[in-house]
């Protein structure tokens, strides 16, 4: 079945869940719906209570212990909703940390290609607001939601009974008029739904220009230029849209509250009317008068609320939708036999493919890594370096093509364990809130790693969160050696150093790359030179390979590309 639709298997599925994470709480969630229904019926009974005991003339001492027990019975039932209502708001943080948990572990476990592509993305994106973002995360609050919907069923199911009771006619008035209200609110609501994404658009094309507008940054543009005229007559564009949205929007829903007040007026009219012509009849006791008279404005509160629950409720069904699939995706290991490895010796890629959707962007890609060995990887922006080191990594399998670690099919091993073999220092990095020595071993330890602090230049138990970006480089390198991987790659790794920094990198390389595969990655050719090989990719194809000296004789692409980077840096280093 789509599971778009699959309403029961979408509540099936929250309701699962609360009872695994938190079964009191689930239990306390449900037991909200029979007080919230009780606690008015009772408090409205008071008042007749006490009219009846007039009336009837009492015997005190039992119109005394009626009064307590219905008083005790009001007050037990109001602390249980107050302590219900504190206990739902411990019950929807603690789900929401649950789901924030469950979704944090298909993120880390999960097919890293699924999760890259577009769709995984989008998909990650709709999670995140239904398991985690706020107090009102869709996981969570689909238990107030719910339990509001239950419990002004409940509410109209007990409030018919009663007033059937006294007159079939008055019922089907107060149905009737409630029924109107439920309509026009829902017809709110529709209307609501239909300008909130031409306002949401009207807001963002609004702040998009205001954020523009008032950016530091450019002031010096705006005065300097016509950029402040073109803007300001956007912004009043942008203006007058919005607000024309919003004031069809309020004129629509002045004219529906109207039709509702008037729909209240005659409910209560005809109630009060029938109710007092009842009395005047004597079909009916002016304490009971009281009692129903308290009930009525519950009834249209009752049928009110529905359309509001059904409505998120429905809206949380489809975001229930998307946070299911999104924890059904393969994870990481999707097929193959699982062969673990203690060391990457060797690595060969047999006329490797890849694409992405349409665009194919590695093509016939033939290559051999052996321990011992620096690689250089080297080419311009969007040559598809990146692509080939997520493919060496076991993070995206080969369109076409096999690639081989140790003879054995990159299909074939265990990739947890393959990933434990690789030390990568990336550009986009995580630095975790915690100390320095933390960062580098990712674990609790004691290890002294004296040497290394002397190497970094920073105290191991400093906040690693604020060194400067080339003391977080040099940790990150440290923490790619810690790893001790078999396979090294760096990528990029002196962007952010200082020329000395760079320098003693390029100086140590050899021995950081020692019995190790060692790949390093960069645009600028004159940092590569001291590699073993180096190999050139241009449009998702090794174009060429070899020494610096190799390359530079051949006279080919590798060496215009030098020469022309060399041009630039003098010219920019001067
Ligand atoms: P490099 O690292 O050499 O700059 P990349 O491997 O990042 O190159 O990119 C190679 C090509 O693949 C580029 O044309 C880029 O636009 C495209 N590309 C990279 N990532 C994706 C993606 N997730 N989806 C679609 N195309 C991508």
């Amino acid at each position: 079945m789509n599971k778009k639709n699959d309403n029961k298997g979408n509540m099936r599925f929250l309701i699962s869940r609360w009872l695994r994470w938190d079964k009191i709480g689930t239990v306390c969630v449900f037991l909200r719906i029979p007080v919230a229904v009780i606690l008015p019926i009772l408090t409205a009974f008071l008042p007749q209570l006490l009219v009846s005991a007039i009336e009837f003339q009492w015997d005190f001492l039992y119109f005394v212990k009626a009064l307590l027990i219905l008083s005790s019975v009001i007050l037990i039932l109001t602390m249980m909703s107050r302590f219900l209502e504190a206990r739902l708001k411990e019950f929807q943080a603690g789900i929401s940390m649950h789901y924030a948990v469950e979704m944090m572990h298909k993120l880390i476990h999960m097919d890293y290609e699924r999760l890259e592509s577009y769709e995984g993305r989008a998909q990650f994106q709709r999670c995140k607001k239904f398991a985690f973002e706020g107090e009102q995360a869709d996981g969570a609050w689909s238990a107030v939601r719910l339990t509001g919907l239950l419990t002004s069923l409940l509410g109209i199911v007990s409030y018919s009974a009663l007033f059937g009771r006294i007159s079939i006619w008055l019922l089907a008035v107060i149905l009737g008029s409630c029924f109107v209200e439920l309509f026009i609110s829902s017809r709110i609501i529709q209307f609501g739904d239909q300008t909130e994404n031409q306002m949401v658009r009207g807001e963002m094309e609004f702040f998009y220009l205001y954020r523009i507008a008032t950016q530091k940054e450019i002031e010096k543009d705006i005065r300097l230029s016509r950029a402040g005229s073109w803007l300001m007559k956007h912004l009043k564009q942008a203006e007058n849209k919005y607000m024309d949205v919003m004031h069809a929007y309020t004129v629509q829903s002045t004219r529906s509250l109207g039709i509702q007040v008037l729909c209240t007026i005659i409910r209560d009219f005809s109630t009060f009317g029938f109710l007092v012509f009842s009395v005047l009849q004597g079909d009916i006791l002016a304490s009971e008068f009281l009692f129903y008279f308290s009930l009525v404005t519950g009834f249209s509160d009752w049928i009110n609320g529905i359309s509001g629950h059904i409505k998120s409720l429905k809206r949380i069904m489809l975001e229930c939708a998307h946070y299911r699939r999104f924890i059904s995706m393969p994870n990481v290991q999707k097929e193959g036999k699982r062969i673990p490895i203690d060391k990457i010796e060797n690595i060969e890629l047999r006329h490797v493919y890849f694409s992405y959707a349409d665009s194919i962007v590695l093509r016939d890609i033939n290559l051999c890594f052996r321990v011992d060995e620096n690689i250089a990887l080297v080419g311009a922006n969007g040559a598809g370096k990146t692509t080939l080191i997520k493919l060496l990594c076991g993070l995206y399998q080969p369109t076409e093509g096999e690639i081989l670690i140790n003879g054995i099919s990159m299909r074939d091993l265990d990739l947890e364990n393959y990933y434990m073999q690789i030390s990568a220092v990336f550009q986009e990095y995580m630095v975790l809130p915690t100390n320095v020595l933390c960062n580098i071993t990712l674990r609790e330890t004691n290890d002294e790693l004296k040497e290394w602090e002397k190497e970094l230049g920073v105290a191991l138990n400093k906040e690693a969160t604020i060194l400067s970006g080339g003391q977080k480089q040099k940790m990150l390198l440290a923490r790619a050696l810690y790893k001790k991987g078999s396979l090294l790659i760096l990528d990029e790794p002196t962007a952010a150093l200082d020329p000395l920094a760079e320098e003693k990198l390029y100086q140590q390389y050899k021995d950081l790359a020692k019995d190790r595969i060692s790949i390093f990655i960069s645009h600028r050719l004159s940092s590569t030179q001291f590699c073993d090989r180096i190999l050139l990719m241009d449009n998702g194809e090794i174009i060429e390979e070899g020494t610096h000296r190799e390359l530079m004789k051949k006279n080919g692409a590798y060496k215009r590309m030098f020469e022309e980077q060399g041009h630039y840096y003098q010219e920019n280093e001067s």
